[in-house]
């Protein structure tokens, strides 16, 4: 390591955790420290942690100076983890102590390494031989020298603890202390590869050959679902290991992740590390500083391991990379797609952006010639891309408070006589959107936001999709109080099964909602039973749409295909394009071809052809043509300010005064709109008042937003959040 070095009593800048705004003068401690050190300093009665960032300013006294405390017996943060930090803060326009704070998320990082006790075979002989004692000896013998926790041995040998602790005091089993954070087993890139087909083949060695060149470079790895996108990116994962550089997997969803590890397993002879809201405080920390020594090769994570301490890190692979799941909502708003290109490019690695149907921004990247493009055009083995279709809801004839048409009833009766799997897409979880008086009209909303109560009837409750609220279903209106006149209005998933299973009362029907388990585990065992045959019917939301295999299935019937295309986001009809592409993808997987059916009222509507032709490409160019005339992304920059108060007065003044004094922005060409209500107004009891700032692709847009916000003094209640390149238009 050939960082700076800084010898005590030396002036450097510390960067802490804290929200302060600058960076705090220290002098070196006794034997000095590293650029990038982490170290405990004071701050006032407190220690906290931070990390050298460079020379100190020297602008304060330099007699009350005080000294860092101690260097914590962690590597030391790399230059480009710096450089990386700081690039985003800039970018999201966050104070950087917040950055830090990101890429520092495991608990105890300053802890000595701890201890824990663990067991292998000792030398002393029992006073008495059991069977259970037998069993213990024979377990360890078995293992040799390996050593196993308490738990391990006795669970190996079918025992109590007791009884491993009874060896333990005649010396038969030996008791031992080692360290509690232990390395990743080493995975083999030649463990068990699979054999390629031609196509595969080839974009596996595009990928190879991509890493050897031993820089930056980014490739859209697209491929219809089933195609072998996984298969293909792990032997590029392969060729990083092979390299000794570390790997990073980032994946949209914990729920998928265990199906995954278990193909890394399968692929490279271990799991790889975790790093994910799913897993324990203690396998963070262990996840991160094995990260950090270089000690783990290959990362499975969701948004934010892409802040851990890599060491040589040599590519990042980001699946389903149109995912909007990859865009933080909260805290720091960074989008983990573009920030790992961002993290790849400063580091000299790769990305991989792995998706069936990629997001209009790298679409756009590959056209433009910033990134590679490799393509896989069919289904791994027989499967083949089910045939689409529209049914025109206009000429259906279904009853009021009815959904399924007569010709997606047909096409149901149809599979259940071959034994075959249906599923019915709707993306709205609970039994019905509006719960309406029939004698006042009144429709029952939250207390806290202005959203609708959603009945969820499985739980008996009405549900605040906003903010998570909910109350038991009402009896009498809660405005007229008349009694009994309470109806649903609208379908959700739970609705839909009440009416198939009046259609097929034979059939086994399952509802496949996110807000129906407990744990991602018992979503995830769930899915499995029912890919496996478990049902006959499927509904579900959109959970169903990422990822999962179900071998059995056959037809897929989308009750509304316009129900994306409302609405005033941007990306609406980019997102309804890839949500019915990805629901169509889950039938024919397996030999028997499957079929998609859509239903729609607007059979004509150019998204919706575009989905029946499965014509991407001209898809795609006419969204680019759209949104190049409009100026908006990704061919222009966009920012969303978000001010919020419980004092309704407060935020739409400042709102306005915000359009008003819009000086910095003008000089940039940027044009500001609003203030307008969010498109929910009230979130847990505050309110929100929206603007928007537009600029072109090569404007200096964070620079003159700092600028132009600072003119304004946050009292009291407001709150004003920026996010830039807004994604939701919440
Ligand atoms: P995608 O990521 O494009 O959806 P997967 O990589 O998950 O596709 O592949 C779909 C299925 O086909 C998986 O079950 C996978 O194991 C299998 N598969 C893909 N390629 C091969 C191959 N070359 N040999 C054997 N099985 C394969
Ligand atoms: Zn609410």
């Amino acid at each position: 390591m050939t960082a700076e070095f800084f010898h005590e009593g030396d002036l450097v800048a510390v960067l802490t955790a804290q929200p302060i705004d600058r960076f705090l003068d220290y002098k070196a401690p006794e034997g000095g420290c590293h650029m990038g050190a982490f170290v405990e300093v004071p701050l006032g009665p407190r220690k906290v942690l931070g990390v050298v960032w460079g020379n100190g300013a020297g602008d304060f006294d330099c007699a009350k100076v005080r000294s860092v405390i101690r260097v914590l017996d962690v590597v030391p943060m790399r230059e480009e983890m710096q450089l990386f930090l700081t690039r985003v803060a800039d970018y999201t326009i966050t104070p950087m102590s917040q950055m830090l704070r990101l890429a520092t998320r495991a608990p105890g990082l300053g802890d000595a390494p701890s201890m824990r006790k663990v067991y292998r075979m000792g030398t002393g002989q029992p006073d008495r031989i059991t069977d259970a004692r037998t069993k213990v000896l024979a377990v360890l013998d078995e293992y040799g020298g390996l050593s196993f926790t308490l738990k391990e041995v006795a669970d190996m040998a079918g025992v109590g603890t007791s009884v491993v602790k009874g060896l333990v005091k005649q010396g038969a089993v030996s008791e031992e202390d080692a360290p509690r954070d232990v390395p990743y087993s080493t995975l083999d890139p030649d463990y068990g590869g699979k054999e390629l087909s031609t196509e595969q083949a080839v974009g596996a060695e595009a990928l190879r050959a991509a890493l050897r060149t031993d820089g930056y470079g980014t490739t859209l790895l697209k491929g219809v679902t089933g195609s072998g996108k996984t298969e293909v990116y792990l032997e590029a994962v392969a060729e990083c290991l092979r390299q000794g550089k570390q790997a990073l997997v980032l994946l949209p969803e914990i729920a998928l992740s265990g199906e995954f590890i278990n193909r890394v397993e399968a692929r490279f002879g271990f799991k790889p590390a975790e790093w994910h809201s799913g897993v324990t405080m203690t396998e963070r920390r262990r996840c991160w500083k094995m990260v950090g020594q270089g000690a783990a090769q290959m990362v499975v994570g969701a948004r934010s391991a892409l802040f851990l301490p890599y060491q040589n890190l040599g590519l990042i692979v980001v699946d389903e990379e149109h995912d909007t799941s990859y865009k933080q909502e909260d805290g720091v708003l960074y989008n983990a797609r573009d920030m790992a290109v961002l993290r790849a490019a400063i580091n000299g690695a790769q990305v991989v952006l792995a998706s069936a149907t990629p997001s209009l921004e790298s679409w756009a990247n590959v056209e433009a010639g910033k990134y590679q493009r490799v393509e896989l055009k069919s289904r791994f083995g027989p499967a083949v891309m089910p045939e689409m279709t529209a049914i025109d809801m206009r000429v259906e004839d279904v009853p009021n408070g009815k959904w399924v048409s007569p010709t997606l009833k047909n096409a149901i009766s149809g599979r259940l006589e071959k034994g075959e799997q249906s599923l019915i897409f709707l993306n709205r979880r609970g039994y019905a959107p509006i719960t309406i008086c029939r004698a006042c009209g009144h429709q029952i909303g939250c207390d806290h936001c202005d959203a609708r109560m959603v009945e969820h009837r499985f739980l008996n409750r009405l549900m605040c999709h906003q903010c998570g609220e909910t109350k038991p279903m009402p009896t009498v209106c809660p405005h007229c109080e008349v009694e009994g006149k309470l109806a649903p209005v609208g379908p959700g998933v739970e609705r839909m099964a009440e009416e198939v299973t009046a259609l097929f009362p034979d059939a086994r029907v399952v509802v496949l909602s996110s807000d129906l388990y407990g744990s991602a585990r018992a979503m995830k065992a769930h899915i499995e039973e029912i890919a496996q045959g478990g049902a006959d019917i499927i509904i579900g939301t959109q959970l169903v749409a990422k990822g999962h295999n179900f071998p059995n299935l056959t037809l897929v019937g989308v009750i509304d295909a316009d129900l994306g295309l409302q609405g005033s986001d941007l990306r609406a009809a980019e997102r309804t394009f890839q949500l019915m592409r990805q629901v169509a993808g889950r039938a024919g997987r397996a030999e028997t071809p499957g079929t998609a059916m859509l239903q729609t009222f607007q059979p004509e509507h150019a998204v919706i052809m575009a989905i029946l032709a499965g014509d991407e490409e001209s898809f795609w160019a006419a969204e680019a043509a759209e949104r190049k005339a409009a100026g908006v992304p990704p061919y222009g920059r966009m920012a969303g300010i978000i001010l919020s108060s419980t004092n309704a007065q407060e935020v739409f003044d400042l709102g306005a005064d915000m359009a008003r004094r819009d000086e910095p922005l003008r000089r940039i060409g940027a044009q500001v709109f609003g203030p307008a209500p969010a498109p929910i107004a009230r979130v847990r009891g505050r309110h929100r008042v929206r603007l928007l700032v537009k600029a072109e692709k090569a404007a200096p847009l964070q620079k003159a937003l700092v600028a132009w916000a600072a003119q304004f003094k946050l009292r009291g209640e407001l709150r004003m959040a920026i996010d830039i390149d807004p994604q939701s238009f919440y």
